[in-house]
């Protein structure tokens, strides 16, 4: 079998191959872009964020901030690995049905990036993970509803007091018709303060969402 694994592996290269590490097998019973070794590593948790935001029902995150999980973030975030939205989104799937948010909503969207910033980087890695989660699951996608009005300093170079201002009121939603009434899932990568996740959802619910939850694949915060 492990013959016949390696052949595949050689005949169709990134077909079971984990995009973690690039150089073990997934395996074909393993859908989900992750090998064993690194499998391990991931600290999975499933859990709810310690946060109380007015305009957001629920806050979840998948993993643990752990070393392997900074490397491979900051390797999806900044050093142009956007093909980590698929292991990543399927991290994201998992704690979407063990938490049954995809029985709540009916739509999901992303935390934008200002035009400049996405221009430079070349993808919005939460609109990558929106997108595959929103294709697997069969949600509607909404990909041009919340809009960053105003061009801000990158969260991670400011103190804590500076970022929970820097954010506010810098996000507006548009095409208010798609989304009016819903419950809606709001996609972004790391929690550090919950700022963002707080002026998105505010923006959806001022135009008249019903509820947003929140999901993001970690979170830095101190608990
Ligand atoms: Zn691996």
């Amino acid at each position: 079998m492990g013959f016949i694994k390696s052949i595949i592996n050689i005949l169709f290269p990134g077909e079971y191959i984990c995009l973690f590490c690039r150089e073990n097998s997934s395996g074909k019973e393993n859908p989900k872009y992750i090998c064993t070794s690194c499998m391990e590593l991931l600290e999975v948790v499933n859990r709810e964020a310690n946060l109380e935001l007015p305009d957001v029902e629920k806050i979840y995150y998948s993993l643990l901030y752990n070393k392997f999980i900074r490397k491979k973030f900051h390797a999806f975030k900044f050093q142009g690995k956007s093909y980590l939205y698929k292991p990543f989104g399927e991290i994201l799937i998992d704690t979407i049905k063990i938490k049954n948010i995809d029985n709540k909503v009916q739509a999901i969207t992303f935390v934008p990036a200002h035009r400049r910033k996405e221009a430079l980087r070349g993808y919005n890695q939460s609109e990558l993970l929106a997108r595959y989660i929103a294709k697997r699951l069969d949600i509607t996608l909404l990909d041009n509803h919340i809009i960053k009005i105003r061009w801000t300093t990158d969260q991670n170079k400011l103190g804590r007091v500076e970022r929970k201002n820097n954010l506010k009121d810098s996000f507006k939603a548009i095409n208010i018709e798609d989304f009016k009434g819903k419950e809606i899932l709001l996609i972004d990568d790391i929690i550090t303060t919950g700022t963002t996740m707080k002026e998105c959802s505010k923006a959806l619910v001022e135009k008249g969402a019903k509820k947003v939850y929140g999901l993001a694949l970690t979170s830095s915060m101190k608990v």
